[in-house]
């Protein structure tokens, strides 16, 4: 008997008749006798749905009192599917309760829509296991000191996941989704994506950190921290395939390089047009210039990813760096109206149809010439390029967004990831 946990995403729960299928499913696993606690995503839509009431009341603004109720709100997506999920694994006969992440409780930070999981209470979990029953908990949420509920940022339940998977100790933490695995790339931009068999723990945390959507980035560390077996598998198989083929279909994330790894220099490519642009024009070319731009938007609390100080000339400099679309906005009036003034600026200017594209691949380490490869078939394209910065197994670039599609395909062909 093993302890497994399975998590269903948005459209795996889209419609009674989906849930239906996943409660099946579920309740296979269950008569093979294992212990199995199932942690499901709101319906598909329902999160966007939600937020986008709260937006036709009041735009976004930046603060806590905001972003308390946006939690407040979007957890209620999870509390519906996980309670439609108990009453059909009921109708299949099977004892089966569902949990909000504050009845668990799974306990996390104050930070709104992006809280971190700090410990999860097995204690309630483990008693209705003992008694027979299957667990559903809710993905996505889960609950402050203060009793607030939180969310833990879009396409948390995969992170809901891996954490009860690894406060519970769990054999294994399937990721069910719409696709059948991790492919090279995202198979609804490159149609000749291929499915990877398995893929290692640091290749996957890249990948989702520059953009594949396919697993959110922190279950890929909670996984990494806490060693769970992890694997991505579709939830669109039939109901009643026999466990035995449906427990090795996917891909499986790996923690050591195996023998029979796809050797691959690039295992897969990633994007992400979640990021703007911004450059600071002609600033005063001395010391603490990067300091103290950078100090101001650290201080106003937005994240910076990609960074590039040009080489000076007649005593001025350039500085470019990127934030997330969101806080592109108000980046931007921040440097304008406070930074560049006492810094002596000249000019800031941005561009949010920005994308970047990042090539992925342990084999990176000790091949030479990958990003000149990378360079020079972005340049066949006719595409520019306007930022790169570069890791011991990545290389991502920053280009124009209207050639992403572009770009992908052409790199996935270059560096041979087209299925034959
Ligand atoms: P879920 O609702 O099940 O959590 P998501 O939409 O969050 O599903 O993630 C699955 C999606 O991730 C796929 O439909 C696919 O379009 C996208 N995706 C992006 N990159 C990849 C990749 N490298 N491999 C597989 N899927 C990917
Ligand atoms: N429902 C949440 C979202 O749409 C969490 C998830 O699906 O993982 O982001
Ligand atoms: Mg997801």
């Amino acid at each position: 008997m093993s302890l497994i946990v399975h998590k269903y995403g948005g459209t795996s729960m889209g419609s009674t008749e989906r849930i239906r299928n996943v409660a099946k499913r579920v309740a296979k696993w269950a008569r093979a006798g294992h212990q199995m606690v199932v942690v499901p995503s709101a319906m598909s839509g329902e999160t966007n749905r939600l937020l986008g009431l709260a937006k036709e009341l009041a735009p976004e603004r930046p603060d806590t009192a905001y972003y308390r109720e946006l939690d407040m709100l979007a957890a209620t997506g999870e509390q519906a599917s996980s309670a439609l999920l108990a009453i059909a694994l009921q109708a299949e006969g099977l004892e089966a309760v569902s949990y909000a992440g504050w009845q668990v409780p799974i306990r996390t930070d104050s930070a709104y829509t992006k809280a971190r999981i700090d410990s999860i209470d097995d204690a309630r979990v483990r008693a209705d296991l003992a008694a027979g029953k299957v667990v559903i908990v809710t993905g996505f949420q889960g609950v402050d000191e203060a009793g607030n509920i939180t969310t833990l940022g879009r396409g948390g339940s995969d992170t809901s996941a891996v954490a009860v998977a690894a406060a519970l100790k769990a054999d294994e933490c399937l990721i069910y989704t719409d696709v059948d695995g991790v492919y090279t790339t995202d198979p609804r931009i490159v149609p000749e994506a291929r499915r990877l068999h398995s893929i290692s723990f640091e290749e996957m945390l890249e990948m989702a950190s520059l953009g594949s959507k396919v697993l959110q980035i922190r279950s890929v560390e909670f996984a990494g921290k806490y060693k769970v077996p992890l694997r991505v598998l579709s939830s669109f198989t039939p109901w009643d395939i026999p466990i035995e083929e449906e427990a090795r279909s996917g891909t499986l994330i790996t923690f050591e390089e195996d023998e029979d790894m796809e050797q691959a220099v690039v295992s897969g490519i990633a994007f992400n047009r979640d990021e703007a642009k911004i450059s600071v024009l002609g600033v005063p070319d001395k010391p603490g210039i990067a300091a103290q731009i950078l100090g101001a938007v650290a201080d106003a609390n937005i994240e910076v990813d990609m960074i590039i100080q040009n080489v000076g000339k007649e005593g001025r400099t350039d500085f470019s760096f990127t934030v997330h679309r969101n806080d592109y906005a108000r980046t931007m009036d921040l440097l304008k109206e406070k930074v560049a003034p006492a810094l002596g600026a000249q000019e800031v200017v941005g561009d949010a149809k920005i994308c970047k594209v990042s090539i992925v691949g342990i084999g990176m380490r000790s091949h030479v010439g990958v990003a000149s490869t990378m360079f020079r078939s972005l340049s066949e394209e006719g595409i520019n390029i306007q930022m790169i910065s570069t890791s011991e197994i990545k290389t991502s670039v920053v280009i124009d967004e209207k050639y992403m599609e572009l770009a992908v395909r052409a790199l996935h062909r270059a560096f041979g990831l087209d299925a034959e």
